[in-house]
């Protein structure tokens, strides 16, 4: 069992409210760091000194927040209203299981019972705003003497492996922050190594921006976890990336146009350690990338991500093999940086 994505993905931290992530990743990583700091949206931001052998400034970020609710409001009958925080498609929902604020009060997501449905209504998506979280409570003082409006409500699952996968909720990102935890747990690199852990990136990059402009590097990986649609499968629907197929390089998203000559030195790396990998098919979707690459004069940015099935929802799965190759390839990468790839003559 790895314990350290048990613990990551079991832990809470949805978008604008990522104290308890944060902290268990502060512990993991402050012996293994020479400084660390939080700003004032909630990154954290870690310095690893180099060996000295080169003077460039590198940064790898990882989201550490997570899609979820809010609550907006308590009914009379004492069940919540609620809002999203992220994208999450309101089929997701109904019966899940959520912890609701800092006491994490268990509660369940509620709706009509499909008994008392109409054929109609169950051919259409029940809207979250017809739902209601049920804590248990009868009216609305009990539920509010427990929760405030405003509080965040996170899945409630388990991680488990099942064979060469493994089940949890919030691989989107925390797959991505394991790895980069072990890359500051490992050898120093050449050059400084600033790993900042952002916040809010679920609701449009907004950590990342921030710390894109404080950090100011050089150049910036980005490390994140990308939808799979490899599942359920029909004829020529595009995959996009596949599990056990690798890590996926992005070329371009809807946020960012990665850097050409970072994303070729990134599949020549992996060719030459057989390291398998995979190119996310261009398209929809974004990294803090878009975010980073335009602080100061531009920072040259590259993404790679894990694959990941049903992103988003309660329950993802993850490879465990493209889990080691990403932090694998993350790790050689890094090593065999190069000034001379980044600067503006390469381009030319
Ligand atoms: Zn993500």
């Amino acid at each position: 069992m790895n314990s350290l994505l048990q613990q990551l993905t079991e832990a809470v931290g949805i978008s604008g409210e990522e104290k308890e992530i944060r902290r268990l990743i502060r512990d993991l990583i402050q012996e293994h760091v020479d400084e660390w700091r939080v700003d004032s949206l909630g990154n954290l931001i870690a310095l690893k000194k180099g060996t000295g052998e080169s003077d460039l400034q590198v940064m790898v970020d990882a989201h550490i927040d997570e899609v979820g609710l809010m609550v907006t409001d308590i009914d009379s009958d004492g069940t919540l209203r609620f809002a999203k925080v992220g994208g999450i498609d309101d089929r997701a929902l109904l019966g899940k299981v959520v912890q609701v604020g800092p006491n994490k009060i268990i509660g369940v997501i509620g709706g009509r019972p499909v008994h008392l449905s109409t054929a109609e209504e169950r051919d259409t998506v029940v809207k979250h705003r017809d739902m209601r979280i049920d804590i248990g409570a009868k009216k609305k003082d009990d539920a509010a003497a427990k929760i405030n409006v405003g509080d965040r409500a996170a899945f409630v699952t388990q991680y488990e492996e099942l064979g060469e996968t493994a089940l949890g909720k919030a691989f989107d990102n925390r797959a991505a922050c394991a790895v980069l935890i072990e890359l500051l747990r490992g050898d120093r690199y050449p050059f400084d190594l600033t790993a900042v852990f952002t916040v809010q990136e679920e609701v449009g990059l907004r950590g990342a921006r921030v710390a894109g402009y404080a950090v100011q590097p050089d150049i910036a990986l980005v490390l994140e976890c990308t939808p799979a649609y490899d599942l359920p499968k029909k004829e020529d629907v595009s995959s996009n990336v596949m599990l056990g197929h690798g890590p996926a390089v992005y070329v371009m998203d809807s946020r960012t146009i990665q850097h050409p000559r970072f994303v070729a030195h990134i599949m020549q790396v992996a060719a030459a350690h057989n390291i398998p990998y995979q190119i996310r098919q261009p398209g929809g979707g974004g990294t803090n990338a878009g975010a980073i690459q335009p602080a100061h004069g531009g920072v040259p940015v590259a993404s790679i991500a894990i694959p990941g099935r049903y992103p988003h929802t309660p329950n993802m799965i993850i490879n465990l093999t493209d889990y080691a190759n990403l932090l694998k390839l993350a790790d050689t990468v890094l090593r065999s940086l190069q000034r001379n790839l980044f600067e503006p003559e390469s381009i030319l």
